[in-house]
């Protein structure tokens, strides 16, 4: 399950993403692993050099759900 490119950009436009960490590049993109009964696990992914942020069960159907990840990479830059 992923949602279309449209979708994603619209999400990233609307919510404050950090660059990458590593690279500090702002090219980010969603990765989606294999759904089971908990959700969807997805994480946030650096186009520019493949570095990952951690990764949550949402409904990846669910625009909103995308915050929770959107966060978790915030997160995770805050504490380098
Ligand atoms: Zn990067």
């Amino acid at each position: 399950m992923s949602l279309p490119n449209d979708e994603i950009e619209l999400i990233l436009s609307k919510i404050l993403v950090m660059p990458c960490p590593f690279c500090g590049k702002l090219d980010i993109s969603f990765q989606w692993g294999t759904e089971d009964r908990e959700g969807t696990p997805v994480n946030v992914i650096c186009e520019s050099c493949g570095a990952c942020g951690p990764n949550e069960y949402i409904d990846a159907d669910k625009e909103s759900d995308y915050v929770k990840i959107i966060y978790l990479w915030n997160k995770g830059n805050e504490e380098k």
